[in-house]
């Protein structure tokens, strides 16, 4: 058997991406399709090739051991070498085992549709407010889940009665015309692609095996909690379908925001008003802390205006350790200079004005200067 290479065969360089592979694939399996080319034997041959090339490079994993090492693929020796469509015994299982469909026409197949499904994942909001989100809670949601019918047991036919095998598809899902190629995928009309048909539909559900009703859904969330934190919730989605899991509930923490306290990471981010006093001679100052309570800071003298000073530890708990650690309470202090003076605050700063005002700017003139 001589060696084929896999790329050549799907026309793809060796760097090809998973997506050119995939559109070559295509192209090159609707080109070579024995329905497209009845009787033919050179393109049968080269559609198997073309389907094989594809189910290695298709797939990252067995598209690396490719690269690193064709053998494991082709021509390792009896019982183990693989040749190119060795995989199918004969035509009639190739077409019966279509699960590439989609590939080539881009988009799911019936096949599908009709195997256990995974129901749907729901996302869902939950507003905090700010002390619920810093220090954690058990709430409820209402989520809007389609749950499995009751009444049916999720079978979507009436209690005593089961749904049949369509006698149209024969329980595959779509409809086998002999019109040529692209007849093949068309669902089938008698049961919509289920491959089954229901007589009595369940009254409740209306034989769609799933009702809807809003559930109330117990989540904890933890100290700390950022907007738009994720939670998972595994199995509280939607009911599965045809005996397929339930799909995962993701709730969305939104934070309400606070009007003092802003938050960073798992900082805090809090503006403090100093007087010019305050900020020129130093001082001990208080400043509210999230959560309650105050803590102390210590101005130095000369201290700017937007300087920032870090408290550690009185910031937000840190969520991934459920309030474990904390953040640092960021402090930007804000130098506020009076609107209105007292008169004795008049006199003192009139007094200093002729000396200071003009070495404020001196450094910038110096630096216009010199440039
Ligand atoms: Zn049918
Ligand atoms: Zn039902």
């Amino acid at each position: 058997m001589e060696k084929l290479d896999l790329y050549k065969v799907l026309e793809v360089s060796k760097e090809a991406s998973q997506d050119e592979i995939r559109r070559s694939y295509r192209r090159l399996a609707r080109k070579y399709h024995p329905d497209a080319n009845p009787g033919d034997k050179h393109a049968e041959d080269r559609f198997k090739e073309i389907q094989h090339a594809y189910e290695v490079l298709s797939k990252p994993e067995k598209r690396r051991e490719y690269d690193e090492g064709p053998r494991t693929f082709f021509g390792a020796g009896p019982g183990q070498g693989r040749t190119a469509g060795a995989d199918f015994e004969d035509f009639s299982d190739l077409l019966g085992g279509f699960g590439n469909l989609g590939d080539v026409f881009g988009r799911s197949t019936s096949t599908t549709e009709r195997s256990p499904a995974k129901g749907e994942n729901i996302t869902v909001n939950v507003r905090l407010n700010f002390k619920d989100a810093l220090n954690g809670v058990t709430t409820r949601v209402g989520v809007p889940v389609e749950e499995a019918c009751g009444e049916c047991g999720g079978v979507g036919a009436a209690p005593g009665t089961s749904p049949r095998t369509c006698p149209e598809c024969d329980g595959r899902g779509v409809q086998n015309r002999d019109q040529g190629f692209f007849a093949l995928s068309t669902p089938c009309s008698r049961c919509g692609g289920e491959g089954r048909i229901i007589e009595k539909p369940c009254k409740v559900c209306g034989g769609n095996g799933r009702v809807r009703r809003t559930r109330q859904v117990k989540v904890r969330i933890a100290a700390g909690a950022r907007e738009k934190m994720k939670v998972r919730i595994p199995g509280r989605g939607n009911a599965g379908k045809r005996g397929g899991p339930a799909g995962d509930l993701y709730v969305v923490t939104r934070v309400e925001e606070h009007p003092v306290f802003r938050r960073r990471g798992d900082d805090f981010v809090v503006e403090v008003p100093v007087s010019f006093v305050e900020a020129a001679l130093g001082a001990r100052i208080e400043v509210p802390r999230p959560g309650g309570g105050t803590v102390k800071l210590k101005l130095p003298a000369g201290t700017q205006d937007g300087k920032q000073f870090k408290v550690r530890g009185a910031g937000a708990p840190k969520a991934k350790t459920d309030g474990g650690e904390k953040g640092d309470l960021i402090v930007r202090v804000g130098v506020v200079v009076p609107k209105k003076l007292k008169r004795r605050e008049r006199e003192i700063l009139e007094a200093l004005a002729d000396e200071r005002d003009e070495d404020v700017r001196e450094d910038l003139f110096k630096k216009v200067g010199s440039s």
